[in-house]
């Protein structure tokens, strides 16, 4: 697809450059034949009041042959196309290259559109197809009793709100990376925030016998509240679906210059650090994430596009086996 765009741009640059080279082509030689024709003129003029009588004197000078002048016309000619060859060659090779070099690119967006478009479907494919057959198998069953069908209804319901909570982060990714117009920025508290976040995941945590623990200081920076909490909901919750019983998992907050230090420590599975450099990759899950129950490998793609959209950064680091910090830079301001 993009070899035929990148010669239709090839086309148009050609185009471009040789519109305007042969144009001022023609006016190089108008110009330059009219200046001929005015010199020779010129000359004439001369010769005659010399004492010549042109245009038939037998001992005019070669220089007043006006077979000199049609030469010099055609020499120039010639060699204004010749330029205008090399110009056609020069320009052709080097559009083809620029050509390539504005569509790479595009190209790159498309093609990770492309696997974007692939890889939602088939996240999307594989609980739907789930839903289908447990639906059809227990369609069939005759036998089934009251509270078999609401189990499965149960079992189904889980299931969507699991489809939905898939597809709610798909859309919020498949804005584009810079969007920001959907950022609702104001005065956030960050202790509020993280409490709010704490109270929420607590239960989460309690099951695995976890302690949650806040220690961020009073701070106030500009940011989307909700898109805050968004993104310490992911970081937290991955804390303690990757952290075994009875660990701890730290929310910490300060504020360092000009801006201000989230930082998210568990004491869980941690991360090897081939897997490190992917797993801010939209689907990217590590093999031994399995372990730490479902996920479509979108959160942390989710909590880049936050933290970039509020001019921040997101770093991890990581020891097997020891645990996982990750630390946040926001702007204050
Ligand atoms: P998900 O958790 O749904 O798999 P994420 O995008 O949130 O997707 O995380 C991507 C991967 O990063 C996870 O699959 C896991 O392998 C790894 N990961 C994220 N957070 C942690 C953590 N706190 N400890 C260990 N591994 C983590």
């Amino acid at each position: 697809m993009f070899t035929g765009a990148r010669i239709k741009l090839t086309g148009w640059y050609l185009l471009i450059i040789m519109t305007i080279t042969v144009f001022f082509s023609f006016a190089i030689f108008f110009i330059l034949s009219g200046e001929i024709d005015r010199g020779y003129t010129r000359l004439e003029h001369r010769y005659e009041q010399v004492g010549g009588t042109l245009p038939d004197d037998p001992n005019r000078p070669t220089l007043l042959d006006p077979q000199i002048l049609d030469t010099a016309k055609d020499n120039i000619r010639t060699n204004l196309i010749y330029i205008d060859l090399l110009i056609f060659v020069a320009s052709a090779t080097a559009g083809y290259f620029l050509a390539g070099r504005t569509l790479k690119p595009i190209s790159v967006m498309i093609s990770e559109e492309n696997r974007f478009i692939t890889d939602a479907s088939h996240e999307l494919r594989t609980p739907i197809t789930a839903l289908r057959t447990s639906l059809e198998v227990n369609l069939r069953d005759k036998n089934l009793d009251f509270k078999e069908a609401r189990n499965l209804l149960q079992d189904n319901l889980h299931e969507v709100e699991q489809l939905q909570a898939l597809t709610d982060n798909l859309l919020l990714l498949a804005k584009g990376s810079n969007d920001n117009d959907a950022l609702n920025v104001g005065q956030a508290d960050l202790k509020e925030v993280v409490e709010s976040v704490v109270t929420k995941l607590t239960p989460l945590a309690r099951k695995k016998k976890i302690t949650l623990e806040s220690k961020v200081g009073e701070i106030t920076l500009k940011a989307d509240s909700d898109k805050l909490t968004r993104l310490l909901v992911i970081l937290v919750d991955n804390a303690i679906k990757y952290s075994s019983k009875e660990t701890k998992i730290e929310v910490t907050g300060k504020k360092t210059d000009h801006r201000v230090m989230i930082g998210v420590s568990d004491q869980g599975i941690g991360i090897k650090d081939s897997d490190i450099v992917h797993i801010f990759d939209r689907f990217y899950r590590a093999d031994s994430s399995h372990a730490g129950g479902t996920g479509y490998g979108l959160g942390l793609a989710i909590a880049k596009k936050i933290v970039g959209q509020h001019g921040g950064t997101i770093t991890v680091k990581s020891g097997l086996g020891k645990g996982t910090t990750f630390t946040i830079l926001l702007p204050l301001t």
